[in-house]
């Protein structure tokens, strides 16, 4: 196997035992990125000299034993663009942070680079954050390396991409309402959005801050549990992470026989494609006869999430996007007093689909209307929670598809935002309720990933990976993509 068909666990372990060097990893990636990424577009900005330099000084300066200690050793990574980066630019894929350096890093990339992880990248988004399909980018569209006349999925699409297509072992991606999920399932990779609170948001570029949280998108399940370990924890920067027992670095053995898993009728309704039916039903079928317990539930709210979501999601982000105004960050466009350069700057600034959320919130938001929309929202945020709670009595985990359908063409849906929007049917739940969602990889039909999607209680990552690890094991899955079939 080459370099590029290593994961996170694999490359770790080889550059420990001193098999590779760090520069070999690295050099891997920068040059499956320079070959592919003008097809792709997966990348915003790549650190070629920066990484190399990082690779070169661990190589040199660090003994055996130094690298058995970091965990990460050597593997590159590529981080969403709405994660703060001293070392590259950062613009959440918006042309109002066009040239915008932050004076310090995130909370996860230190994390990661104290275990050892190389940046080589950031990558392309839905301006920040908002949308399915990685086409509100202010800068680029990103091809599912897949079939590359189609989307990868959003809001972390750039990530997705990347992975799938070899460029880096691992990445991190934000998941609001599904980013982390849904491009995870379009492009056949496994991700996970952690429990809220899980993982510090700090130097994360907000979006909706109640319903925001960073995750990997990686190659196997034992990287997933392994990356969430290091990035996951209490962070004294942010007031809403949690002080949890962690995630265990392992993925532990699971009788799955015991393992009651919920299947929410609501889920599997009309409206899905019937080939990513027939591929869910397939694997659960194999579930059953691994000797797991389907048991049928119900979670009734469920018909209002996208409603719901819709209203507090654009509520959050007109009063987080509120500081983008020329003064502080970024661009600015001159006017004739300040409050023409704020309106210029943000006129200018902001893509259509962002003034489009912005609208929204305000309007939810605005007196008047705030009963009836913002608050009732709230009210129904907390029957859906009550649902997951009433079903979590019954069930240890839910599955359920990550998304109703195959990826689409680009372009498809960009005139319909109801339709984009409905892709999220699936996932945003779990961000409303704040529990944790993986979605894993099961499988293509037509030559596209299908995902499946893993469900279960605050602070159940443990048993989800589990799960999902023993299912991974019973499965063959399919080979990378060939990239359009342009590639080997
Ligand atoms: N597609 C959803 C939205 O546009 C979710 C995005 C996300 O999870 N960041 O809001």
């Amino acid at each position: 196997m080459a370099i590029i068909d290593w994961d996170a666990y694999d490359t770790a372990q080889k550059v420990q035992s001193g098999e590779v060097s760090a520069l070999e990893c690295v050099d891997a990636a920068l040059e499956r990125i320079a070959s592919w990424d003008s097809v792709i577009g997966a990348f915003l900005h790549v650190d070629a000299e920066g990484a190399r330099e990082k690779a070169r000084i661990m190589d040199s300066t660090m003994t055996r034993e130094a690298k058995a200690a970091l965990p990460l050793a050597g593997v590159p990574v590529a981080i969403k663009d709405n994660m703060v980066t001293t070392d590259m630019p950062t613009t959440a894929a918006s042309q109002i942070l066009k040239g915008f350096r932050s004076p310090y890093n995130a909370t996860v990339v230190e994390r990661l680079v104290r275990a050892g992880a190389i940046l080589v990248g950031k990558t392309n988004l839905d301006e920040f954050a908002m949308g399915s399909s990685t086409e509100h980018s202010a800068y680029k569209v990103t091809r599912n390396p897949w079939d590359t006349e189609r989307v990868p999925g959003g809001s972390s699409g750039g990530s997705a991409a990347a992975v799938a297509a070899r460029m880096v072992p691992f990445a991190l991606g934000s998941d609001t309402g599904g980013s982390i999920r849904l491009p995870a399932s379009y492009c056949g990779v496994l991700g996970i959005k952690p429990t809220y609170g899980r993982v510090s948001r700090y130097g994360l570029i907000a979006y909706a801050s109640s319903l925001d949280q960073i995750g990997p998108l990686t190659r196997s399940v034992r990287d997933a549990a392994k990356i969430l370990h290091i990035i996951a924890g209490k962070d004294p920067r942010d007031a809403t992470s949690i002080d949890a027992s962690s995630v265990s670095s392992e993925v532990g053995p699971v009788q799955i026989q015991n393992v009651r898993i919920g299947l929410p009728e609501e889920y599997f309704g009309d409206g899905m494609d019937s080939r990513v039916r027939d591929k869910i039903d397939n694997v659960l079928e194999q579930l059953r006869s691994m000797g797991a317990r389907l048991v049928p539930i119900s979670l009734p709210h469920t018909r209002y999430a996208i409603a719901t979501y819709y209203l507090i999601a654009p509520a959050e982000a007109s009063s987080n996007l509120s500081r983008y105004d020329g003064v502080r960050y970024g661009q600015r466009v001159v006017g004739q007093d300040l409050v023409s350069m704020y309106e210029s700057t943000r006129a200018k600034g902001f893509g259509h689909e962002v003034k489009h959320r912005i609208l929204l919130g305000t309007h939810a938001l605005s007196a008047g209307y705030y009963d009836a929309y913002y608050l009732k929202a709230q009210k129904v945020r907390t029957l859906i929670r009550q649902d997951f709670e009433n079903a979590f009595k019954q069930v240890d985990l839910i599955v359920t598809p990550t998304v109703p359908d195959l990826p689409f063409k680009l372009g498809e849906r960009e005139q319909d935002p109801l339709q984009m929007y409905l892709t999220d049917i699936f996932t945003v739940t779990t961000n409303l309720a704040g529990i944790p969602g993986l979605s894993q990889p099961i499988g293509l039909a037509d030559g596209l990933p299908v995902g499946l999607q893993w469900m279960g209680p605050p602070l159940a990552e443990d048993l989800i990976l589990s799960a999902a690890g023993r299912l991974e094991s019973a499965l063959t899955l399919p080979q990378w993509p060939m990239l359009g079939g342009l590639d080997r």
